[in-house]
């Protein structure tokens, strides 16, 4: 499969592969699926690559994974007898478990891959999993999907990184408004009206709306730069006044504002600091 990621989510992946050894038990939760798998396939192909800057998804061991015939991913399908979706802890345990222990093939790490893990792994399954989760055998990367991580055992949870994508972006009429407001100010530096607009969000969900929808802009203007035609208007504009590279600082600034966002942050000063750095962006020579 191709990997599809938005930029926010394939960023904080990379982030976690960069950052750190990669935790052997990963629940990725998000509302899209495609984005949920594409997860999954980035950290596999993390943990097999061979190349020095993981993933390159170019090498031999990452396009096996993207091809899903890598001999040392696992992933549990559905059991053909029983009802929509569910996989029996008996085909689960002979078929799949029974090769924890077994050394990988050619990579350096075997993976497991239960994707929407919320259907397919009943509470039995996710129990007999534990088990393996608590001492997991060496060089094991156990990767779990879900559109929902509150969906698996607290068990599984508590023992599990959680990776969690941000939400689809629908828009709706006040973050529509308020993004095409950011925009104007961005584009004309009015600094103290931008400050004014952000301010007159007074709850934090809907601060990080506002600038979810100001950076759908933003890859909306990337994508019209590279020639893919948009009839959005504040697009258009960010192209007209801004060049690709001040482009991308807004969008990363916005981004690490919507981080700071989920964290116990004053929001007048968060606000503040995000409206000088727009200026400082958008000034600079
Ligand atoms: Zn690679």
């Amino acid at each position: 499969m191709a990997i599809s990621l938005r930029p926010e989510n394939e960023k904080m992946l990379l982030d976690l592969v960069r950052s750190q050894r990669l935790p052997h038990t990963i629940i990725i939760e998000g509302d899209s699926k495609e984005e949920r798998d594409s997860a999954a396939m980035l950290l596999a192909a993390a943990a097999v690559c061979t190349a020095e800057d993981k993933p390159c998804l170019n090498c031999n061991q990452c396009k096996k994974i993207l091809e899903g015939l890598h001999p040392d991913m696992l992933i549990p399908q559905p059991s053909k007898k029983l009802k929509s979706g569910i996989i029996s802890l008996q085909e689960l345990r002979e078929d799949f478990l029974s090769q924890a222990s077994i050394k990988p093939n050619e990579a350096d790490c075997k993976i497991y891959l239960f994707t929407d893990a919320d259907r397919l792994l009943r509470e039995d399954s996710q129990n007999t999993l534990l088990k393996i989760i608590e001492e997991p055998p060496q060089n094991i990367l156990f990767l779990f999907t879900a559109e929902k991580a509150k969906a698996l055992l607290p068990t599984v949870r508590s023992r599990a990184h959680i990776i969690t994508l941000s939400r689809t972006y629908v828009p709706d009429e006040q973050s529509e408004e308020i993004a095409a407001e950011i925009t104007d100010g961005v584009v004309h530096l009015y600094e103290y009206d931008l400050l004014v607009t952000l301010s007159s969000l007074g709850k934090k969900e809907e601060i990080e709306a506002a600038l979810t929808a100001f950076c759908e802009k933003l890859r909306l203007a990337l994508s019209f730069q590279s020639g893919i035609k948009t009839d959005d208007g504040c697009a258009q504009k960010l192209v007209r006044r801004l060049d690709r590279a001040r482009i991308i600082a807004l969008t990363e600034i916005t981004l690490a504002a919507i981080a700071k966002l989920k964290t116990n942050v004053n929001l007048q000063l968060l606000l503040t600091w995000l409206c000088t750095q727009y200026r400082r962006i958008t000034w600079q020579k």
